[in-house]
């Protein structure tokens, strides 16, 4: 399976740690809602197709992603970086060339 990092393009899912599930939102640390807190902890969607994941590529530029991901086929549709700019990663790769 490849997976396209917008930074580094495609690459081999062995470059890339998965990071669970991307549809999960957090509740406010000062919540004391002990039903959200137990549904972020515990509940987990298991759809057959498109699902959205958080894949780290800890072998490239170490980018957390956005991923979509058909689980039946593991076509991937759509790549995107998490934050949304790459500015870190981009920050980090020119370190390392120096
Ligand atoms: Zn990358």
């Amino acid at each position: 399976m490849l997976i396209t990092c917008p930074y580094c393009g495609p690459r081999d899912v062995i470059e890339f740690t998965y990071q669970g599930d991307g549809n999960r939102e957090r509740p406010d640390p000062a919540s004391q809602n002990f039903e959200a807190w137990n549904a972020y902890v515990y509940d987990r969607l298991n759809p057959a197709g498109d699902h959205n994941e958080i894949w780290q590529h800890s072998g490239g530029c170490r980018a957390h992603l956005r991923v979509v991901r058909n689980t039946l086929t593991h076509e991937i549709s759509k790549v995107t970086f998490v934050r949304g700019d790459h500015s870190s990663a981009a920050r980090r790769k020119a370190e390392d060339k120096s």
